[in-house]
């Protein structure tokens, strides 16, 4: 018996084995659910289709968040293959190389609107298709991902910082508007992983080698940690939980000065 026997879930945001939202998924399936998939479609065949495979999932489809189209296109497929989401996931993010460093005050417009875009807005417009589409229903879990640079300055994070704290208000806003309807969206915060995304981040390697230290639980986070959080949120034991920012990061955000030994 699992958690999540007879859950139908669409996730999107893998890029590769070590994206969170493998991470997720592998944790959503253990539990028992259903599970498809929508990435961009350059990673799809080589590396998407053969991790889905590894479930048994079949749904893969291409999708960019960034269109509004591409997203209405594959929850019309999800609906004709599987009438209903329980679980949507979106851990999606992106923000131009170029403004990952240096100086925030030199974020360009078009990186700064690229961010918001991809790494905020979509999950708007994920709930809106998904909801139109007659996807949601009472007891529907929407899950994205933030960081703690949405809250505190965190070094070269700079836009996505910014973008994530757009998110978040997003989690609320959406919270409220659709929980009327018994759907809960909520962010998990993950501490820092090693995936594609990340390394984008310039002095990722630093920021992810002091983490253990600070943090209270003395250790680094993994995508399966969050997977864990993810099944909590999916599953019927946070049935009154929603809006909510759900940090997973081994206590790293409570800390204020911390001595490092
Ligand atoms: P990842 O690179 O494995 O996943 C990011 C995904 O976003 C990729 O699959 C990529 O293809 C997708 N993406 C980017 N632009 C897209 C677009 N226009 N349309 C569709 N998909 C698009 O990295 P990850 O670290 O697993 O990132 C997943 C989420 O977790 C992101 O929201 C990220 O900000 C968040 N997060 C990551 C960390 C970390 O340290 N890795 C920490 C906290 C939060």
């Amino acid at each position: 018996m699992g958690l999540l026997d007879g859950k139908k879930a669409l996730i999107f945001g893998v890029a590769n084995d070590h994206s969170i939202a493998w991470g997720i998924a592998e944790q959503l399936h253990a539990q028992g659910a259903t599970l498809g998939f929508a990435s961009v479609e350059s990673l799809l065949e080589r590396r998407v289709r053969p991790l889905a495979e590894s479930i048994g999932s079949t749904f893969v489809e291409a999708c960019d968040v960034s269109s509004d189209d591409q997203l209405r296109d594959v929850m019309a497929k999800w609906k004709a293959a599987e009438g209903t989401i329980d679980i949507l996931v979106h851990a999606v993010a992106y923000a131009p190389r170029e403004d990952l460093e240096g100086s925030f005050t030199n974020t360009t417009r078009a990186g700064f609107a690229v961010a918001m875009d991809v790494s905020a807005y979509s999950l708007v417009a994920m709930c809106r298709e998904a909801n139109a589409a007659g996807l949601l229903h009472a007891g529907t879990s929407v899950i994205t991902l933030s960081y703690y640079g949405a809250e505190k300055v965190v070094a070269n994070y700079n836009v996505m910082g910014v973008a994530k704290a757009a998110l978040e208000a997003c989690v609320r806003y959406l919270a409220a508007d659709l929980g009327p309807g018994g759907v809960r969206v909520n962010a998990i915060s993950a501490g820092p992983v090693r995936t594609l995304s990340a390394s984008g981040v310039r002095d990722f390697r630093k920021l992810y080698g002091t983490f253990a230290g600070i943090a209270p639980l003395r250790s680094n986070i993994s995508a399966e940690d969050c997977g864990k959080t993810a099944v909590w949120l999916a599953s019927d034991l946070s049935s009154a939980v929603t809006g909510e920012t759900i940090y997973v990061d081994g206590g790293f955000n409570v800390m204020g000065v911390p001595l490092i030994e």
